[in-house]
């Protein structure tokens, strides 16, 4: 087993890049907040690179070419990027996964009312969550309302450092008998998560004069009525941007790093790396948080029907083509794991933890309750990875997450697994992983992002 930090090896030149590298990742996760913002996002960057749509490619009945570079966004919340350099797709393809979207609190479709004088937001949380983490701390709304006639209103209140922020409140210790006495999933409820949003009322006689000068102050800003919050998603996340952590700058304190840490650095990687050995896919999708579920979660056919679209617009489609592509494939799923924690060492097993500083993890399998629901990478994959990765010099660890029956979790592999194609789990081990604040390791970002190009360039 290796027993040093990627930080060891690293030259004062390695070292500048790798703090280079984590400016622009904590940019990145500090102004893309929801799968919509990051998609946005992604988009305006590709185009620069001479990305074209895949849409504009169908509707104007284009060609793509060997050389071309396309990308399809679904909805506006995953995308799929494609880097073609061959017209043999049956030879398949590299690929590159990681999910998008974050744990958070989603407000409901009627989310506002007024309680006792103050106007408040109730909300249903997204994704697995420790209640009372999400209390007494800066929130922020980021999402979009929908009108009637179709247009579109961009919210994103609460980042600005002169812009107000909202909350959810906690009892005080003073009065919390009762309430320190129940469990953990118990000390804060799912319905208790609502957000305060306002406390002035209007000067008339009438009911609801608070919430009814919040929706004044709603439709002098957004020209939104109250109904239209029925066609909205609206999300509350941690307010504030991702901030270095620790005295020696080693680690980034900032919101969803789950999955944004290895969505920032496959995206990076796939665009540095424009001569890949065969066609390649860069896949940042929504929805795994609960699931993989629904049109834009990985569970849709929109990755299989995109593909398709790209080997027909090069007149290169068949049935059997497109099935062999995917079965021909490699991908690296990525998600972020459990860093073994100092601090809670008994749900760990030393022998099968992942490190902070130690570089890209492997999962051969992820699950729990005896590898329930996971995709068991085959080793011959592993071996091949193991190669390519150690003659480049890139720092990796395999992990798995956490001691045999204590817990659990899922990602996408699975899911391309079906295509009978060689899937593994990768990522990047943090703390407090689903909190509003979670903690990675810089040196992890930056051997992340080079296993990505190494899998492009040689695998
Ligand atoms: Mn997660
Ligand atoms: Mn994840």
């Amino acid at each position: 087993m290796k027993k040093k930090t990627a930080w060891e090896k690293y030259s004062s030149d390695d070292m500048k890049k790798v703090m280079e590298f984590s400016e622009g990742y904590k940019e990145f996760i500090s102004s893309n907040k929801t799968e919509r913002e990051v998609v946005k996002s992604v988009v305006d960057l590709v185009k620069q690179y001479g990305y074209k749509n895949l849409e504009d490619i169908i509707k104007n009945n284009e060609k793509v070419e060997v050389g071309d570079k396309v990308y399809s966004s679904i909805m506006g919340k995953s995308i799929v990027l494609f880097n073609i350099v061959s017209k043999d797709f049956a030879a398949g393809l590299n690929v590159l996964g990681a999910h998008i979207d974050s744990p958070r609190l989603d407000l409901k479709p009627t989310p506002l009312y007024e309680a006792n004088g103050f106007a408040m937001l109730d909300t249903h949380y997204y994704g697995g969550i420790k209640k009372y983490q999400w209390v007494t701390t800066p929130l922020a709304l980021h999402g979009v309302i929908v009108k009637k006639d179709g247009s579109k209103v961009e919210v994103n209140i609460g980042e600005d450092e002169n812009d107000f922020v909202v909350g959810i409140s906690d009892l005080l210790i003073h009065l919390s008998n009762a309430q320190m006495k129940k469990s953990g999933n118990k000390v804060v409820e799912g319905e208790d998560l609502n957000i305060t949003i306002g406390n002035i009322p209007l000067t008339d006689d009438e009911e609801d004069k608070v919430k009814r000068n919040v929706l004044d102050i709603l439709k002098k800003k957004y020209g939104i009525e109250e109904d239209d919050f029925m066609s909205s998603e609206i999300e509350a996340v941690p307010a504030g941007k991702a901030r270095d952590f620790g005295l020696d700058r080693s680690m980034i304190m900032g919101y969803g790093h789950d999955d944004r840490v290895c969505a920032y650095t496959s995206l990076m990687a796939f665009l540095n790396v424009s001569n890949p050995t065969r066609n390649s896919v860069c896949l940042l999708v929504d929805k795994e948080e609960i699931g993989s579920v629904g049109a834009t979660g990985m569970t849709s056919k929109f990755f299989e029907n995109a593909l398709a679209e790209v080997m027909e617009a090069m007149g290169e489609f068949s049935n059997i083509k497109l099935r062999r592509a995917l079965s021909n494939s490699n991908m690296l799923s990525s998600d972020v794991t459990a860093a073994f924690d100092p601090n809670y060492p008994a749900v760990m097993d030393l022998n099968s933890s992942a490190f902070m500083g130690k570089g890209v993890v492997f999962s051969k399998y992820t699950g729990g309750s005896g590898k329930s629901g996971s995709n068991d990478a085959n080793c011959e994959y592993i071996a091949k990875l193991r190669k390519v990765l150690d003659d480049n010099n890139v720092d990796f660890q395999m992990d798995e997450l956490g001691k045999v029956d204590e817990g659990g979790g899922g990602t996408i592999a699975y899911i391309l697994a079906e295509y009978c194609m060689n899937v593994i789990d990768c990522g990047v081990a943090l703390h407090n992983m689903h909190s509003p604040w979670e903690v990675v390791s810089k040196a992890d970002i930056y051997e992340m992002l080079r296993c990505y190009e190494t899998f492009l360039k040689e695998m």
